[in-house]
Formats: structure tokens, sequence, C-alpha cells
């Protein structure tokens, strides 16, 4: 199977869309933040980002569900910052303190072809949202080069349904976050009530374009999707009024991937509920409900209440933990 960027770059249209994505950075509209300000001018909004590329590290990972993974690892590509910001992000390294390097078009595209030629099973852009104009100018160069792998777009669920159908046929695989069902949780965490909403709206976009299961070639990925979610502690509450509302808005055949890796950061070592990792007995809880609830593609992980498990990105290999694959069940 194809990737499907590639019928776009032989019609041109790879080029265009790539013009249509500029046209809303001008007033910037990318993300439901809506920031409003020209980017092409200087200007930055929630983001921190003008109009220039930057990107914290790239790697084989080998710690995403096995799909994505497979024997060779996934090519993700860290892209810096983030439109959402929750305060106990994971990767607070780059996406609250900016961590990463300016790249533009031309390094951007050798750097998914040097993927490619180390054999990974596709190319998996981590929050690209901000900088999707600049990503898709980067595909297009890559594509002249011989780019020919999948290509992933894992973002946080804070998206413009208006944005993801300029992707529709750019896209093979979505992973996106549902992190909130709640939209006083999202409030608290990440500053946005309206979370929930457009990630219902964003996921049946998404599902429109790819459908509503992961197509695999042997064991490897190649088109569809996987919606995660990370369970936080003391919010089973909320993770329950996810799976509901992808139950009754979205899918029930959608492959789900129920996280338990969550480990308190720094900026929240000290919060009341966030200061901890998850128990076994809140994540088991999530799980049935899930299990109950139809949701039959289900990827599950160990609970480790023992030993953290944050990627550390000032360090040259940031996931000492990539070993903890998840299982599908
Ligand atoms: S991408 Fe950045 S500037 Fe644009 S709307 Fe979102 S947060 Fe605002």
């Amino acid at each position: 199977m194809a990737a499907r960027y590639l019928e776009l770059f032989r019609r041109g249209e790879l080029n265009r869309r790539a013009h249509m994505l500029r046209c809303h950075m001008e007033f910037c509209m990318l993300c439901p933040r809506r920031c409003r300000v020209d980017r092409f001018d200087g200007n930055q909004g929630f983001c921190r980002l003008s109009d220039s590329m930057m990107i914290s590290h790239v790697l084989p990972h080998f710690g995403e569900e096995p799909p994505l993974s497979g024997t060779c690892g996934a090519g993700t590509i860290f892209f810096t910052s983030c439109n959402l910001r929750c305060i106990y992000c994971q990767n607070y390294q780059i996406s609250h303190d900016m961590a990463g390097r300016q790249i533009d078009v031309d390094d951007l595209s050798n750097i998914m072809i040097d993927l490619q030629e180390r054999n990974c099973h596709n190319i998996e852009a981590v929050t690209p949202t901000p900088h999707v104009f600049r990503f898709v100018e980067s595909l297009q160069n890559a594509c002249e080069k011989g780019l020919h792998l999948p290509l992933v777009y894992n973002c946080g669920g804070y998206e413009n349904p208006d944005i993801l159908a300029i992707l529709d046929g750019v896209v093979d695989i979505y992973l996106p976050d549902f992190k909130y069902g709640d939209g006083n949780v999202s409030l608290r965490y990440s500053g946005v009530r309206d979370y929930h909403h457009h990630a219902v709206q964003s996921l049946r976009e998404m599902i429109r374009q790819v459908g509503d299961v992961l197509e695999t070639d042997g064991d490897v990925a190649r088109r569809g999707i996987i919606i995660r979610h990370l369970i936080l502690p003391g919010e089973i509450h909320n993770s329950i009024s996810v799976l509901e509302l992808i139950k009754e808005h979205v899918s029930l055949s959608v492959p789900i991937s129920l996280m338990a890796q969550y480990s308190p950061v720094p900026p929240v070592a000290h919060h009341p509920l966030l200061g901890r990792t998850i128990t076994e007995t809140e994540y088991e809880t999530v799980v049935d409900r899930a299990v109950n609830m139809g949701f039959d593609h289900i990827f599950v992980q160990e609970v480790n209440d023992e030993h953290q498990l944050l990627p550390d990105f000032e360090k040259d290999q940031p996931f000492l933990w990539d070993d903890r694959r998840r299982n599908g069940r």
C-alpha cells in the first residue's frame, strides 16, 4: 500500500496544499487557539513560534504501539513547542522550555530520507500542528528525494478540523491524543474549556479520511488511526468521559491506546493530584470500562508505580525505557 501523499505529489497537489496552509498562517488559525497573528511578520501566538520550524530530537522510536514501532522503530521527529502546553506535559522540556534547534525545509526533508535509509517503518511527526505548513513543504521536498514511507501525524487532539481537511490525502496514520472529556479538567490543566468539543470534531475528520481501523501490512501499520489517552492520577472520571465521547460521537471500532505511563514532571511534582503515578486499580478501572463499553481493539500497558518513565530530552537518547512495549488486547 503506497503512502497517500505520493499521489498528491504526482499531481502537483502537495504544493497546493502547502500553499493553503501558508494562507492560514498569515492570520494564524492553524489550531483552535486562533491567535490571528501574522507569523510571517515575526509575530508569535500562544505557541511562541514565528514562521520557522524547530525540532528537538529525531530517532527510531521503539516505545510506540507495536504496529508503529515494528522491529526497526517509528521514525520520530519531535517538533519544538505545542499549541496546548498541559501543566503536566511529559515532554515539557520541548513543549514548555522550547528545547530544540531551528531547521529549514531542506534540512527536514534530509532528515526524513535519513530515517527511511535507517529502515524506520514510517515518518512520525510529533506535535506538528503549529509547524504544519513547513512540514508539508518539507514533505514535498522529501518526495523529490525519494521518500515513500507512511506518514504518521501524532498530535495532542486540539486541532482545527478545517486544517485537518487540507491534510486529506497527505496523512496515512493519525495518532491523536484524546486527553479530556470534561471541560473543567481541560481548563485546569491546559487552560481551555473547549478541548473535548474540538477533539471530537477533529477525530471525526481524521476518520473520514483514513477510516476507523488500523490497516497493517504484516505486523506494521500502513493506514488508519489509533486514539491515545493518557490516564491521569485521581482523574478517572475524566478518562471515562473520554471513552463515552468516543463511543457516542466517534466510533466503537476505532483502536484506542490506554496509557499508564504518566509520571509527574518537576512543575507538578507537589501537585495534590498530579504529583504521583497512577495505581494499578485506577488503570484496571479504565480498561475494564472500555471493555464493557464494547471497545475491542485496545492497546494496554503495564502499570509501573515504582519507576518513573519520563523521557529526558536533554539526553541524546531520551527514551531509556523504550523496552516497555504496548500490547494489543
Ligand atoms: S498554531 Fe500557534 S499561533 Fe497559530 S493559532 Fe495555534 S497557538 Fe496560535
